[in-house]
């Protein structure tokens, strides 16, 4: 186990007694009713949880991407929701501002997402580009009309699954400003095929811009997502994100952190499920014993918790090395391809421990099991996962 400083230890310890003395009790709640509370949010801002890598200048916490996974792994381990819908904001939202923003943007921006008078929300994924994101159809034109090379740009198309979508309030958004590379290409090389894609600072009030119903889910239900669509849609020039046409690479290079956060989750998740799986074993007796007496139980509460230190320490190499700044799109593909495939067997174990009494809602393992499934495919596939590793290997 990683030694941590004092000051990582408390911000541990804050994050762990808010996961388990206020958050875990309304889990179940924030499940069926597809809402975190108002109440949870602004606690979330008095713990400056809404801004952990934000500059302390633009009213953060100025901490760091393992200081991030610190707070999401206890956060998860009460409340899956809450923890997808931080680490979006905090990884994708506001790490795209505090990464690539111009100075009037982070003025703009960043002190209200900090806070969480505003969340975050990040958008790439198209009904014909979900894995293959580099074929996104997206469009976005300068708007001549508006003086020497336009005063907007208009978007035209439709982005799908965005988490937090009906409620954010800035989504980083993906287009092509370079209609011409649409074309699609067989070969899995994103360098190229990423090319003219730019990114955008979307308000969901900008004139165009319409969000759809939200997504019945099975799991991560106090997460909204919905569809967004653009129809000339109007957004200033200003809110263009870093360069024209270089928007790949930020995509990508915030998914390096995403993928770091779902890692994080999955293994927040897969404690809790062990949890559970330990409490449960101890009191239920069976032939006139606890289940936990029972070798075959013995060794799956083992294994599950051998998996999550695994993936664990993996998740926490790939923090350190991004606040390195050494290179970890492989180490953030391996955590979260490993974390997200032992949450899942972890979470199949636990609710077996459980027995029938798993499979019913009374249980917070019901919950967990549905909840665990997406790891696997959002922020990239499993099998993406693979393609991503491989590519280092090859
Ligand atoms: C709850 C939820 C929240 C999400 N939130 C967001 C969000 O906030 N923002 C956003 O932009 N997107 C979001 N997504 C979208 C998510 O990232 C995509 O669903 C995911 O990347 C997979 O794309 P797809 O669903 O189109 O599947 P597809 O790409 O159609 O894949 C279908 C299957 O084929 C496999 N496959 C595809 N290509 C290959 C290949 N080359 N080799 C082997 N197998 C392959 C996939 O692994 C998968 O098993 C979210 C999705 C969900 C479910």
């Amino acid at each position: 186990m990683i030694n941590l400083t004092e000051e990582q230890q408390i911000l541990k310890e804050t994050a762990r007694d808010f996961a388990d003395n206020v958050l875990a009790p309304v889990a179940s709640q924030i499940d069926r009713e597809e809402k975190i509370p108002e109440r949870i949010i602004s606690q979330l801002n008095e713990l400056g949880f809404w801004g952990i890598t934000v500059p302390e200048k633009y009213g953060g916490a100025g901490l760091d991407t393992f200081a991030l996974i610190l707070v999401l792994e206890q956060i998860s381990r009460a409340c899956a929701s809450t923890s997808v819908t931080l680490s979006v904001h905090n990884s994708l939202a506001c790490n795209a501002l505090v990464k690539y923003g111009s100075e009037k943007q982070k003025e703009k921006y960043l002190p209200r997402l900090a806070t969480g008078e505003i969340i975050g929300a990040y958008s790439i994924t198209e009904p014909d580009a979900g894995s293959d994101v580099a074929s996104l159809r997206t469009t976005a034109k300068a708007d001549r009309e508006g003086g020497e090379g336009g005063d907007f740009y208009i978007l035209n198309g439709i982005k799908l699954f965005v988490t937090s979508g009906p409620i954010a309030s800035l989504i980083v958004m993906f287009a092509r400003t370079r209609p011409s590379c649409t074309e699609r290409s067989e070969r899995i090389d994103i360098s190229s095929k990423g090319e003219g894609i730019s990114a955008f600072l979307v308000e969901p009030t900008f004139s165009g811009v319409k969000r759809g119903p939200a997504e019945e889910k099975m799991g991560i239900r106090g997460a909204p997502m919905c569809e967004i669509a653009m129809e000339d849609a109007r957004i200033p020039k200003e809110n263009l994100l870093g360069e024209e046409n270089k928007g790949f690479n930020i995509a990508m290079d915030l998914l390096d952190c995403g993928r770091i956060g779902i890692a994080i989750q999955s293994v927040g998740i897969a404690q809790a499920s062990l949890d559970y799986a330990i409490k449960y074993a101890r009191e239920r007796i069976q032939f006139g014993k606890p289940i936990n007496k029972f070798q075959s139980i013995q060794w799956k509460l083992a294994e599950m918790a051998t998996e999550i230190e695994a993936a664990r320490l993996l998740v926490y190499q790939s923090a350190l090395r991004r606040d390195k700044k050494l290179p970890h799109t492989k180490e953030s593909s391996m955590a979260k391809l490993f974390a997200s495939s032992i949450v899942n067997r972890a979470v199949k174990e636990s609710l077996q421990i459980h027995g029938g009494m798993g499979y019913i809602k009374d249980f917070p393992i019901e919950r967990l099991f549905r909840d665990a499934k997406v790891t696997e495919i959002y922020e990239g596939t499993s099998e993406i996962q693979h393609i991503i590793i491989s590519r280092f290997l090859t």
